[in-house]
């Protein structure tokens, strides 16, 4: 118990727009479309949180805002914010699914119970094992052209990891750009594939094959979430280690893909499982069956970035980094108080107490779209 009691709960709604519009398999992506949760309490703290849905990936802003605004905040105001998992049972309970509300809530809970004892996240969810993360940055751009000279800037900027999102245009586009890219950069660059559930499965493990030839790092989610007996005969199939994203959310999915032998890797998002807690246990069982993590993430703001910084920071032998770079390459602005803390391809951990990442009032309200108090 703490001496702290939440006193208000209130949904903001943001939109920034992107520099440019990407194609990412499932749906087109014009900007970020997030909830900024802002907890307070009757001692002054304040917690943030934030919820950034996708709607042909994990759910809407429309549905999350109503999931916190409606049904979550009447349980929430009046409660003591250490109490973390008493609150996410009773959330888990009062309504299902909309993991990316539930993300929201717990990171603003976790923000203010670090404030309280002066430890970072990281700290709190079992302790920093690393200062900084290899940042991947998502080659998604129909024009390739302009493509490679974001590659080449991000390049001068020390970015190594590249991930191509593949499965969009058609199988011819996507081998030019990866001998493209493997010609320019030899062996120096890190490149990995996503097709967003893109091939179709019947034919998926020839498709694989001719991309193997240019030694991609992984290739994530060739089919569809649901296709889960196909991944894993894909992931017998070929040599390339192959990474599921869609097809596992939660520590159920983990459960599942163990057993179907699903994937060589899983992708870690607050947004899929509902917080940043509920990825350790996705984490614990991935690492149980020799399966590595990998620290993925939605169209987010730095609020969630810094949710999934902290988380990845705290993940025992982490090997293939993270794409934690939307705020900073991706979206025409920033929202929080500081820029996100990208330096020379690295993610940075916030070091300061709970989330250490703030919004700034003016860039809020800039950005936002609308305030439910
Ligand atoms: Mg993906």
């Amino acid at each position: 118990m703490s001496e702290h009691i939440i006193s208000s709960m209130r949904v903001h709604t943001v939109f920034i727009p992107a520099k440019a519009v990407h194609s990412h398999g499932s749906g087109d992506v014009a900007g970020i479309n997030a909830i900024l949760l802002e907890l307070t309490t009757d001692t002054g703290l304040t917690g943030w949180g934030e919820a950034s849905p996708w709607p042909v990936f994990t759910g809407t802003v429309e549905g999350n805002t109503a999931a916190l605004h409606t049904h979550l905040r009447p349980h929430v105001v009046g409660k003591d914010p250490v109490q973390v998992e008493t609150i996410m049972s009773q959330a888990n309970k009062i309504i299902v699914g909309h993991t990316e509300a539930k993300a929201a809530l717990e990171c603003a809970l976790l923000d203010i119970t670090g404030q309280i004892s002066g430890m970072p996240i990281a700290e709190l969810i079992g302790g920093r094992q690393r200062d900084a993360i290899p940042m991947s940055f998502s080659v998604a751009n129909p024009d390739f052209a302009a493509d490679q000279d974001d590659i080449a800037a991000l390049w001068e900027d020390g970015v190594r990891l590249f991930k191509l999102k593949t499965g969009f245009a058609d199988h011819k586009f996507d081998l030019m750009r990866l001998e493209a890219l493997r010609k320019s950069y030899g062996d120096a660059i890190d490149l990995r594939i996503d097709y967003n559930q893109g091939l179709p499965a019947f034919d998926a493990i020839r498709c694989i094959r001719d991309l193997e030839a240019f030694r991609p790092t992984f290739v994530e989610q060739p089919v569809k979430r649901h296709e889960r007996e196909a991944l894993a005969v894909i992931t017998k199939a070929v040599d390339v280690p192959v990474m599921a994203d869609e097809s596992v959310f939660g520590v159920r999915d983990a459960l599942t893909g163990v057993a179907l032998g699903m994937a060589d890797i899983f992708s870690l998002k607050v947004m899929k499982s509902g917080g940043i807690r509920r990825c350790v246990e996705v984490a614990a069982i991935a690492r149980a069956a020799g399966i590595e993590v990998y620290g993925g993430c939605m169209f987010e703001t730095s609020i969630a970035h810094a949710a999934g910084t902290h988380l990845m920071a705290a993940i025992p032998d982490l090997m293939l980094g993270c794409e934690f770079y939307m705020s900073t390459y991706y979206a025409v602005g920033e929202i929080a108080t500081e820029p996100f803390p990208v330096k020379h391809g690295q993610v940075h951990v916030p070091t300061a107490p709970g989330l250490g990442v703030t919004p700034d009032p003016d860039q809020l309200e800039k950005y936002r779209t609308a305030s439910l108090v």
